[in-house]
């Protein structure tokens, strides 16, 4: 970890913006053709990430031999952007995308990487993740799920729980107590494992959200078996494996784009003559977007030029969670002086209503804000 915040000034190159284009027409063409209603239902849809995959835009940074395209980081950045404005359903092959398909990059054998990634990038394979357990979120370092030694390799029992998309997933990067921690370090004894879902011994049951709706999950694995090159990395390590896993998973534009939509329905009820409170209501939220887009564009650029800006990506992530958890009420505000004049208001209470009920998600999944402030002030040197 660097000693300081230092967020590189990067801009998209002439090639992002071009592809920028492209994007936009398959999605306009994908909505118009009726193939997806933006920001309706769950976001998990196979047919439509795989049409995303035959465009070449899921591991698109990955190297060609695995199914990907070699493309930078920055380019990555411009897709995932548009997709989120675009409200299109991503939930399918985003986590493989992301964050799981770096991780086997990086730590799964030569045989287990041509067969699994040319599948994500295809868009055919879901994962999930599975770090969370009953009594170790924000603290991953007291998981308790075990994979111990046995005869045919590694043998798991334990709990996993608020994992997203588990019922629909492929495979899960699970991460596992493999023997207990020691008193010189307590991040010791944990190992991410590959995890088929359809192992026998895996029972995946759903937990509902706070808006009625089935997006994430409890996992229970008894007497799981699981073989010896589904180890990823080094047994016993994985707490450095997971922290840079993390900074995959905290830099992306989704950190503050996911409820883009009520700012542009925002904009839309308050029509294109404001008054003086919505005109600066309106530019000062534009002028903080702005700014989180810089700084996330930055934390991009500075992946692919190969660094681990984990700091950077703990304060876009920081940052931009709590704007988009502002942004229902500060839209409600904004919006309650404008005369109804029949502009189809409804529309506009109705994902007011739904981006208020997902609101305070955002500041606690891929790590709370307490959580990211402590990673913040030790790498500011300040505990
Ligand atoms: C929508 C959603 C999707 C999710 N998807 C997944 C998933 O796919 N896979 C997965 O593994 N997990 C997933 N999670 C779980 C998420 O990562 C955890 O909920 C999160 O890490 C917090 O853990 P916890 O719920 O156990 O809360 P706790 O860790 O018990 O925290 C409770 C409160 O105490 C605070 N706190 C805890 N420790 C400290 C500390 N040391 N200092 C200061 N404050 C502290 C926290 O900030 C929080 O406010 C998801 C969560 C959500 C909301």
């Amino acid at each position: 970890m660097t000693g300081k915040i230092a967020f590189d000034p990067v801009r998209l190159p002439a090639e992002a913006e071009a592809l920028r284009i492209e994007v936009r027409d398959f999605l306009r063409d994908e909505i118009q053709a009726g193939n997806y209603r933006p920001h309706v239902g769950d976001g998990f849809d196979r047919a439509f990430s795989c049409k995303v995959g035959a465009k070449g835009w899921i591991g698109m940074t990955w190297p060609k031999k695995y199914g990907g395209q070699q493309r930078s980081h920055l380019e990555r950045y411009v897709v995932t952007e548009e997709f989120l404005v675009a409200g299109a359903p991503t939930k399918a092959h985003f986590t493989a995308d992301r964050q799981s398909g770096p991780v086997l990059l990086k730590y799964a054998s030569e045989s287990l990487k041509r067969t699994i990634l040319p599948s994500i990038t295809r868009g055919e394979c879901s994962f999930a993740i599975g770090m969370s357990e009953p009594d170790s979120g924000s603290d991953l370092f007291a998981a308790k799920t075990r994979a111990d030694k046995c005869d045919q390799g590694w043998r798991i029992n334990g709990r996993k729980v608020w994992t997203s998309f588990a019922h629909h997933a492929d495979y899960m990067i699970a991460l596992l107590r493999t023997s207990d921690a020691t008193k010189e370090n307590r991040r010791h004894g944990l190992t991410q494992f590959l995890v088929d879902m359809k192992t026998p011994g895996i029972t995946v049951s759903p937990i509902i959200n706070s808006a009625g709706q089935h997006d994430f999950n409890e996992v229970i694995f008894e007497d799981v078996i699981l073989s010896e090159d589904r180890v990823l990395g080094d047994v016993d390590m994985a707490w450095k494996q997971a922290t840079a896993e993390l900074a995959f998973e905290r830099s992306g534009p989704e950190r503050f784009l996911e409820n883009i939509y009520v700012l542009t329905e925002l904009i839309r009820v308050l029509g294109p003559q404001p008054d003086q409170r919505g005109t600066e209501g309106l530019g000062r939220l534009v002028a903080q977007l702005h700014t989180l887009r810089q700084m996330s564009i930055s934390v991009a650029g500075m992946l692919s030029a190969g660094k681990e800006p984990s700091l950077e990506a703990a304060v876009v992530k920081d940052v931009g969670t709590n704007w988009e958890q502002q942004l229902p009420n500060c839209a409600r505000n904004l919006a309650s002086f404008v005369n109804d004049d029949g502009n189809n208001r409804g529309r506009f209470d109705e994902l007011i209503e739904n981006a208020t009920i997902m609101a305070p998600k955002y500041t606690i999944q891929g790590g709370t804000r307490e959580i990211l402030r402590s990673i913040i002030a030790r790498g500011l040197g300040l505990r």
